[in-house]
C-alpha cells in the first residue's frame, strides 16, 4: 500500500465573497521512499494539502489515507519541518534533536547516539552543545531537518519550504545536506516549495499546483519518477 492515498479531496475557506476553494478534487498517490516535490505559486493550496497530511486540518470532502488508514491527527509517525524552525531556545542542538526521541521513550543513550548520528549527516556534529541563538539561520534550518529525521517512527517527512528564509547560496548547501540525508536513509518526503529549481534538484517526482480559476488546487505531473542509483 502507498504511504499516502488522497481521493477526491476538497477544501475551502470562508472568504469575504463566499467560499474560497483551496483544494479541488485532488487525487494523489505517493509510494514509499519517494521524494515528492510540490511546486506552485503562493496561495495555490500547497500548505493546505500538507496541513491535511499533518493531521492539523480535516478536508471538507474526500479522504487522505496514511498507510491505508484515515488520518486522525498529528503524530510521531510523521516528521515535520516548517519554514521557521521552531527550536527550543533553552535546549542545546543535540537536546533539540533528542526531544522527540525522548517523547517516544527511546532510552537516553540510544537517543543521544541517534541524534549525534543525524547531526553528523547534516554537518552539525561539531556544534551539538551550542544553543540555537548561537547558530546561523542555515544551521538552525539543518537542526530542524535533523530533528524530524531522527524520529525513527517517522517514515514520512513533511517539509513546508524549510529553506525559504535562507539566501540562495547557502540554500544550495542545505539542499545537498538534505539529499545526503535522504540517500543515507531513504524515507518518503513531501517537500513544498515555490522554487522550481529547488524542486528539480531535489525531487524524484514534481507535481505542479495551479492557482488559476477553475483549476485551483489540482496537481499536474511535470515529470515521471527518475531512478536514483
Ligand atoms: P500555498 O501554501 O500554496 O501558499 P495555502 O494552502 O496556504 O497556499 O492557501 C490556499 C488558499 O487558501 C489561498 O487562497 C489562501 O489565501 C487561502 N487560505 C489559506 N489559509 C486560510 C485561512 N486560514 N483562512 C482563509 N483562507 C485561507
Ligand atoms: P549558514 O547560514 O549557511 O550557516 P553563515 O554565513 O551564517 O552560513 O555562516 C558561515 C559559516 O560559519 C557556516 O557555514 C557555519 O558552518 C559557520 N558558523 C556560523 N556560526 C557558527 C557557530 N556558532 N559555530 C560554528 N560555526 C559557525
Amino acid at each position: 500500500i502507498p504511504v499516502i492515498e488522497a481521493r477526491g479531496v476538497d477544501h475551502y475557506y470562508e472568504g469575504q465573497g463566499g467560499w474560497n476553494h483551496a483544494l479541488s478534487n485532488l487525487n494523489l498517490t505517493i509510494p514509499h521512499e519517494e521524494f515528492l516535490c510540490i511546486v506552485g505559486p503562493s496561495g495555490c493550496g500547497k500548505s493546505t494539502f500538507l496541513k491535511i497530511v499533518m493531521g492539523l486540518l480535516k478536508p471538507m470532502r474526500g479522504q487522505v489515507l496514511l498507510e491505508g488508514k484515515p488520518i486522525e491527527g498529528p503524530g510521531t509517525d510523521r516528521g515535520v519541518v516548517f519554514q521557521e524552525p521552531a527550536l527550543f531556545a533553552w535546549r542545546t542542538v543535540i537536546e533539540n534533536v533528542e526531544f522527540g526521541l525522548q517523547m517516544q521513550k527511546v532510552p537516553k543513550a540510544e537517543a543521544r547516539r541517534r541524534a549525534q548520528e543525524v547531526l553528523d549527516v547534516v554537518g552539525l556534529g561539531h556544534v551539538t552543545d551550542l544553543y540555537p541563538y548561537q547558530l546561523s539561520g542555515g544551521m538552525r534550518a539543518r537542526v530542524a531537518v535533523a530533528r524530524a529525521w531522527a524520529l525513527r517512527s517517522a517514515n514520512l517527512l513533511l517539509m513546508d519550504e524549510p529553506f525559504a528564509a535562507i539566501d540562495a547560496i547557502n540554500r544550495m548547501a542545505l539542499q545537498d545536506y538534505l539529499v545526503d540525508t535522504w540517500m543515507k536513509d531513504r524515507r518518503t518526503v513531501i517537500y513544498i516549495t515555490h522554487d522550481i529549481d529547488e524542486a528539480v534538484y531535489l525531487g524524484d517526482r514534481i507535481l505542479l499546483m495551479r492557482p488559476s480559476p477553475g483549476r485551483i488546487g489540482r496537481f499536474f505531473e511535470v515529470n515521471a519518477p527518475r531512478p536514483r542509483d
